[in-house]
């Protein structure tokens, strides 16, 4: 599921964000229901707008024609601020697609037409027909690696110093990109002390090698895997331990060692992992906007950094 506060990014309506150019929001708050694990949950939003004076004539004030002038014309800014559909990524990665289902309802909440409650009712598809930001990342190493394997050639010239077998279970995870390692494809682990951060995808120790003997340029705008942001995005949190709880558990410790272990293991070992990563976040983004193009009018708003999960007993996937 989209976080509450993603939702509400998307469509810009956190507070002191002004709609129309006219309403600024004084406060803002978004619920989330689950309607369907995985599918669908609903965003009740309940905001509060004052009319900023001066910012474009003064038609309101003080009279019942005015007032419902300014209630008309706040309708139609909160149309214009909501129209368009977004899709925003869970914590995992999950593309959905949000809108608003209804029209919002406007309530004043004095005489003057200065300042007025609206409630309204979000809701957020999945979008099966997007590609995941795993899927992305998937396609970018196979894009990457050709075949997604390495070849003989580079597995002699890179591995020398690894074991290197074909995997045969479809369940751990590679400790570079932290995707789950399918069966039959080349795994390798450094020998002796290098091996202790876990097997990786061959493919991807050789990538990150050759991106290292490049001058390491490509790795400040490595991407963060899942647990990364999910990690960041707890460690970056000032919200109650509650929510803390709830956010992805943080990953197994074999696989936090990975990152550091492989810079060690490899030749000029600095800036591997997630110490290259600042530039994650700006990258997890631009990936997100890609993720709009395929087929999908939908604006991206919030990527999968800083997305949290909350009250959700099943992973999601
Ligand atoms: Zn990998």
């Amino acid at each position: 599921m989209p976080s509450p506060s993603d939702f509400r990014k998307a469509f810009g309506l956190g507070v002191e964000q002004v709609l129309g150019g006219a309403w600024r929001i004084t406060s803002s708050s978004f619920g989330h229901e689950v309607k369907e694990q995985n599918e669908r949950y609903e965003f009740p939003a309940s905001l509060e707008v004052e009319w900023t004076a001066g910012s474009s004539g003064g038609s309101g004030g003080g009279s019942k024609r005015g007032a419902d002038r300014r209630r008309r014309e706040l309708e139609a800014a909160w149309e214009q601020q909501t129209r368009e559909k977004r899709i925003v990524y869970s914590a995992y990665g999950s593309p959905y697609e949000c809108f608003f289902v209804k029209l919002p309802k406007v309530t004043p909440l004095d005489d003057g037409g200065s300042s007025y409650q609206i409630t309204a009712l979000g809701r957020a598809v999945r979008r099966r027909d997007i590609p995941t930001l795993k899927e992305e990342r998937a396609a970018e190493r196979t894009a990457a690696g050709g075949a997604g394997e390495v070849s003989n050639e580079d597995e002699r010239r890179y591995l020398s110093g690894y074991r290197v077998i074909k995997s045969r279970f479809g369940t751990s995870k590679c400790s570079i990109c932290g995707q789950t390692i399918d069966p039959g494809v080349k795994i390798a682990k450094g020998k002796g002390d290098t091996g202790r951060g876990g097997w990786a995808h061959a493919i991807c120790l050789v990538q990150q090698m050759k991106s290292k003997a490049g001058g390491g340029s490509k790795q400040g705008g490595r991407k963060k895997t899942e647990e990364e942001a999910a990690e960041e995005a707890g460690s970056n949190s000032s919200s109650s331990a509650e929510e803390r709880s709830e956010a992805e558990p943080p990953p197994p410790k074999r696989q936090r060692k990975a990152a550091g272990a492989a810079a060690k293991g490899g030749r000029s070992g600095s800036g591997s992992g997630r110490k290259g990563g600042r530039g994650g976040k700006a990258a997890a983004v631009a990936g997100s906007q890609r993720g709009s193009g395929s087929g999908s009018k939908a604006k991206v708003g919030g990527g999968a950094a800083g997305q949290r999960q909350r009250a959700s007993t099943r992973r999601e996937e």
